[in-house]
C-alpha cells in the first residue's frame, strides 16, 4: 500500500557500489527498519545502520551520515529542495499507490464549484486521479506548486503551505488527501478559506475547522499570558533544516527594542526537558513552529512563535495573527 521502494533502493546501492549506508525514518515506520534491512541484505552487499535519533521531517534529515556510512536512505519524506541534496542520499517517500477516484465520487457533492487539491507527501501521487474525477463531476480544479520547501504540486509540510497560498484566491475549498491534522492544520492556518480533508484510505470527509479554531483560542491565550514577560528565551535549532538564525537575530532585536531582554539557546531537540533550567518568563521558538503551536501545554511558561511573539511584544495586531510558516532563504 505504502511503497516503500526497496528495489529501487536495492539498485541506488549496488550502481553506485556503497559498502554502508544508514537509514533514517520517522517513529511510523521505525516497525518496519529491521524488515527493510532484511530485504536489502538479501540484494546488496553493503551494511545497514539504523539512525535512531528522531526524525520529524526531511528539515532532520542526518547529514552528518559520513561519520557512520557512505551513504542515507531517508523515508517517510520528500526532499526540501532549497536544503540542497547531497548525491549520496536517497530519499523514500513511501508514497500511497492506490486508485483513490471513488471515493472522491462519493463525496464530491459536499465540495464546491471551484476545489484546490492539497496532499501530504504520501498522497501527492493521488493527485492526479482525484483532480480527473473531481473534473468529471463538473468542478474547476487546481494544484498550486509550492515554494522550493517542497518537492511536489499540492504539497504541504507542517510548516509550508504554500502550494495552497499559490491558488488560494482561485478557489472557493481546498481538498485535503491525507491522515491527522497536522498537515492539515497548515493549510487552515495560512489560507483563509475552508480545509475538507479526505481520508484516502477510509474515504472518510471532515472539515478542519474545529479543531484550528481550538488552536487559535489557545494560541490567543499564550500570546496574552506573555504580554506581561520581561525576558525571552530566543530557541533557535541546530536541525539543517530549522535553523532560522536569520529570524530568530530579528526577534531579539525586536524582543530587545521593546525594552525586554532576549536569551538565545541553541540546542537540536527543542524539548521541556532541555529548556526548563533556564530562567525567563516565555519562550520563542524560531524552529519548527509546530513545536509552539501543538505541543505548547508540555511547557512551563508561554512558549510562542516568531509572529505570535510579535503579537505578545505589541508590534503586531492580533487581528493581523499569521502562520509562522518556515520559507527557503
Ligand atoms: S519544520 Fe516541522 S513541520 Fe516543517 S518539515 Fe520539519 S517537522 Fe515538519
Amino acid at each position: 500500500m505504502f511503497d516503500l521502494q526497496i528495489e529501487r533502493i536495492a539498485a541506488w546501492v549496488n550502481d553506485r557500489g556503497y559498502a554502508s549506508v544508514a537509514i533514517q525514518l520517522p517513529e511510523g515506520l521505525r516497525p518496519q527498519a529491521t524488515g527493510i534491512i532484511d530485504s536489502l541484505s538479501g540484494k546488496t552487499r553493503a551494511n545497514f545502520i539504523i539512525i535512531g535519533d528522531p526524525c520529524y521531517g526531511a528539515c532532520d534529515t542526518f547529514v552528518r551520515f559520513k561519520d557512520v556510512a557512505e551513504a542515507l536512505v531517508h523515508f517517510g519524506h520528500s526532499a526540501i529542495p532549497s536544503m540542497g541534496v547531497s548525491e549520496d542520499v536517497l530519499y523514500i517517500e513511501a508514497f500511497y499507490n492506490e486508485d483513490i477516484s471513488d471515493k472522491v465520487v462519493a463525496v464530491a457533492d459536499r465540495l464546491p464549484q471551484r476545489v484546490g487539491l492539497l496532499a501530504t507527501v504520501q498522497y501527492v501521487g493521488c493527485i492526479g486521479c482525484a483532480k480527473a474525477a473531481l473534473e468529471s463531476t463538473g468542478r474547476t480544479v487546481l494544484v498550486g506548486m509550492g515554494d522550493r520547501r517542497t518537492a511536489y504540486r499540492g504539497q504541504v509540510l507542517g510548516c509550508n503551505c504554500s502550494a495552497a497560498e499559490a491558488v488560494a484566491d482561485s478557489v472557493d475549498a481546498f481538498l485535503f488527501l491525507g491522515e491527522g491534522d497536522f498537515h492539515p492544520l497548515a493549510a487552515a492556518f495560512g489560507v483563509k478559506k475552508p480545509i475538507l480533508i479526505l481520508n484516502p484510505i477510509s474515504g472518510e470527509l471532515r472539515d478542519v475547522n474545529d479543531v484550528h479554531d481550538r488552536m487559535l483560542r489557545r494560541r490567543f491565550a499564550a500570546i496574552e499570558r506573555a504580554r506581561d514577560a520581561k525576558s525571552f528565551i530566543v530557541a533557535v535549532s541546530s536541525k539543517p533544516g530549522q535553523k532560522r538564525e536569520a529570524a530568530a537575530a530579528m526577534i531579539v532585536h525586536e524582543i530587545e527594542a521593546s525594552g525586554r531582554s532576549a536569551y538565545v539557546v541553541y540546542l537540536a531537540e527543542l524539548s521541556p526537558q532541555n529548556l526548563v533550567s533556564y530562567r525567563a518568563d516565555a519562550i520563542v521558538c524560531t524552529a519548527c513552529p509546530r513545536i509552539a503551536m501543538d505541543d505548547a501545554s508540555c511547557y512551563d511558561r508561554p512558549f510562542l512563535t516568531i509572529t505570535e511573539a510579535e503579537v505578545a511584544i505589541g508590534i503586531r495586531k492580533w487581528e493581523d495573527y499569521s502562520f509562522d510558516a518556515i520559507r527557503p532563504e
